[in-house]
């Protein structure tokens, strides 16, 4: 029997670790969602930067349903064809000659992290296992991944936390240089720090950490979970950025809204995870990499991808319109589809405001923190809908301004 349920009943049945908004999305389709009361939305988030190909986009639909027709599960005591097929094309697309699914970005980095660690301990000795990572990171949520990622109000209060992690600022070249030793097992980056505010590497910070692990046998990982599958446009960031790490973690726009999670790395380093060293139920799900097949079929192509990089100049553009005449924000940053809009020091600290205001007009969109408004749409958003989305913000901001 069907239900009637409303936001009310998230404070009664649901365990209170998020805040959702008032309206619950019922439909969507390519960048435009509908709450319950059919009230449309213009979609700037895309879930977090998960879907990357907007709502039920068609090759993904199609993927779903005849994979759903033929087998859901099988044990990891068998191995099945879509997780064959992706890991193949994961591999012929990147500098990856292995491939580890799961079902998260928590998951691709926690299986990253043991590797690097025990990759490390195989080949350095018992002492090798640091894990050099960045302040105001952000790696899932996992006691692990949560230990590795900078911000520690993600990883305070739950007792003692996994041992030999080390975090330094981000960009900054001297404290790499002075964190990495023979000690080091990884050296984890992402490429733009999403979650702690939008933020690109610099070139030379990663090629810094590229040489600093070469020099000391360490492992470069790059958390990809944000940056991957076409997101800053190109399929992985490592490959704008022209540094290859060891190991990179994929998810979110992996499955465009399916879960799915990979983690990707050389031969060399897959090796020293022997059977049983680690493993994952659901990882490598049949209907998980049949839609994940179909997102690299769709995004894997020049024009996905050039097209993702003629519309963050349209983004950008307009961005920095809204700002200029609004004051809202001092800059507009990020690559790609995933964007910041830095909030000017008068309203810091109000994204969710801005949140609250941005649905109130008809548009989604995302907070980086406190003080940056995040934008990571759908890679094939119309451009039509980026104008009308970002007019919809630009009367939000207005709103909260009091304009
Ligand atoms: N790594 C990065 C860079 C992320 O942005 C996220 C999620 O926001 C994660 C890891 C965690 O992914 P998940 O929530 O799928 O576990």
């Amino acid at each position: 029997m069907s239900q009637t349920v409303t936001r009310a009943d998230f404070d009664q049945v649901m365990v209170p670790n998020y805040a959702p908004a008032e309206y619950i999305p019922v439909r969507g389709e390519g960048s435009r969602v509908w709450d319950q009361a059919g009230r449309e939305y213009i979609d700037l988030a895309g879930g977090i930067a998960v879907n990357g190909l907007g709502h039920a986009h068609p090759a993904l639909v199609k993927a779903l349903t005849e994979q759903a027709g033929r087998i859901w599960h099988v044990s990891n005591g068998l191995t099945n064809e879509p997780a064959l097929r992706l890991a193949k094309k994961l591999v012929a697309a990147t500098f990856a000659e292995r491939v580890f699914f799961c079902n998260s970005g928590a998951e691709a980095n926690e299986a990253a992290f043991k590797l690097a660690r025990k990759y490390a301990i195989d080949v350095g000795g018992a002492e090798k296992y640091e894990i050099v990572s960045t302040t105001n990171s952000f790696h899932g949520r996992t006691f692990f991944t949560v230990t590795v990622g900078g911000q520690p109000k993600y990883s305070d209060g739950f007792g003692p936390r996994p041992q030999g992690v080390k975090h330094i600022a981000y960009n900054d070249i001297d404290a790499l240089k002075a964190a990495v030793s023979d000690k080091t097992a990884a050296v984890v980056v992402e490429p733009v720090q999403g979650e702690g505010g939008v933020l690109p590497a610099t070139k030379a910070y990663l090629q810094a950490a590229r040489d600093l692990c070469n020099q000391y046998g360490a492992l470069l990982i790059f958390d990809e979970v944000q940056t991957g599958v076409g997101r800053t446009g190109s399929l992985y960031a490592y490959m704008d950025y022209g540094v290859t790490p060891d190991i990179l973690t994929s998810a979110k726009s992996l499955g465009g809204g399916f879960p799915i999670g990979a983690m990707l790395t050389t031969e060399t380093v897959a090796k020293h995870f022997g059977v049983g060293t680690h493993g994952s139920t659901y990882g490598g799900n049949p209907l998980a990499c049949s839609v994940a097949e179909a997102v690299l079929d769709v995004v894997n192509t020049p024009e996905v991808l050039a097209g993702v990089r003629s519309k963050h100049a349209r983004f950008v553009s307009r961005l920095n319109e809204i700002a200029t005449k609004t004051g809202a924000f001092t800059q507009v940053r990020g690559m790609g589809l995933l964007l910041g809009a830095v909030l000017s020091d008068a309203y810091k600290g109000r994204t969710k405001d801005f949140v609250v205001a941005s649905a109130k007009a008809g548009v989604i969109v995302l907070q980086a923190g406190p003080d940056v408004m995040r934008f990571a749409p759908s890679l094939v958003i119309p451009d039509a809908d980026i104008d009308a989305g970002l007019d919809r913000f630009e009367q939000a901001v207005r709103t909260v301004l009091g304009q």
